[in-house]
């Protein structure tokens, strides 16, 4: 489960065609990192996948099924949002239970869930404090424990480390990286960070004004660039 599959994906904002005809396939359990400069079109790939802007013309598969026009709740993926998007006044569990109550999940399985997800995360200790009584990093396994139980297909981040400092954002990708080996779900990540790129993909897309230019695992990249731009953004000297 988590095999994704674009098909002739377009996206234009009124005149504008920001996502020219577009063709990929995101393995089953891989770790996919879209990177490119800031305006290339990560964001809006990515909010296609999900769900949360419609494409213009093409298809996009999930598992084999047909999603292009299935709303994003119905897709069974999880999008990890930046640490701030948590919600202040409620409880780390009820933070965490937030998109299972909205389903109206058992009380039962939302608990079960929750546990599971503060076990595998570190938060098992944390779970009756607030996010502002939290760290950075916490609170950005909090955001991440708010996608593990919805138990998706794939997880989606958008520069989920963003906002945090340098040194935290080193210890967040470690852990991001272990919890794929441990979940083995698929993942598609977006940075603007070829560090981060390099060191977290199984697959690295290279994007360019909505293009993509290559795709590779980091030593296909790095050995291979196919052009300049690839080759400059991907810091080797061809
Ligand atoms: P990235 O995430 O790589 O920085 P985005 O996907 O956010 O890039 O944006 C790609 C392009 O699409 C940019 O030129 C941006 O201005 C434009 N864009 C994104 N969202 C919208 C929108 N809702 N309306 C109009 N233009 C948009
Ligand atoms: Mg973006």
């Amino acid at each position: 489960m988590g095999r994704i599959t674009l098909d002739k994906v377009t996206k234009s904002f009124g005149e504008v065609e920001v996502i020219p005809p577009l063709d990929l396939t995101i393995e089953d359990g891989e770790f996919t990192v879209f990177v490119g400069p800031s305006g290339c079109g990560k964001s809006t790939l990515l909010r296609l996948i999900a769900g949360l802007e419609d494409v213009t013309s093409g298809e996009i598969r999930i598992d084999g099924n047909d999603a292009t026009n299935i709303p994003p709740a119905k897709r069974g993926l999880a999008m990890v949002f930046q640490s701030y998007a948590l919600y202040p006044h409620m409880s780390v569990r009820k933070n965490i239970a937030f998109p299972l109550r909205m389903a109206q999940m058992d009380q039962a399985e939302i608990d079960r869930r929750v546990d599971g997800a503060a076990a595998v995360l570190n938060l098992t200790d944390y779970l009756d404090r607030r996010p502002g009584q939290l760290s950075g990093g916490q609170r950005q396994r909090v955001a991440i424990g708010r996608a593990i139980v919805r138990e998706p297909a794939a997880f989606l981040f958008d520069e989920p480390l963003s906002n945090l400092d340098a040194a935290l954002r080193v210890g967040m990708r470690l852990e991001i990286s272990e919890l794929h080996k441990r979940l083995e779900t698929t993942m598609i990540y977006v940075t603007h960070d070829q560090v981060e790129a390099m060191t977290m993909a199984d697959k690295i897309v290279v994007l360019r004004a909505g293009n993509i230019e290559q795709v590779g695992s980091p030593l296909d990249l790095y050995r291979s660039p196919r052009n300049l731009f690839v080759a400059g953004f991907i810091g080797s000297p061809k």
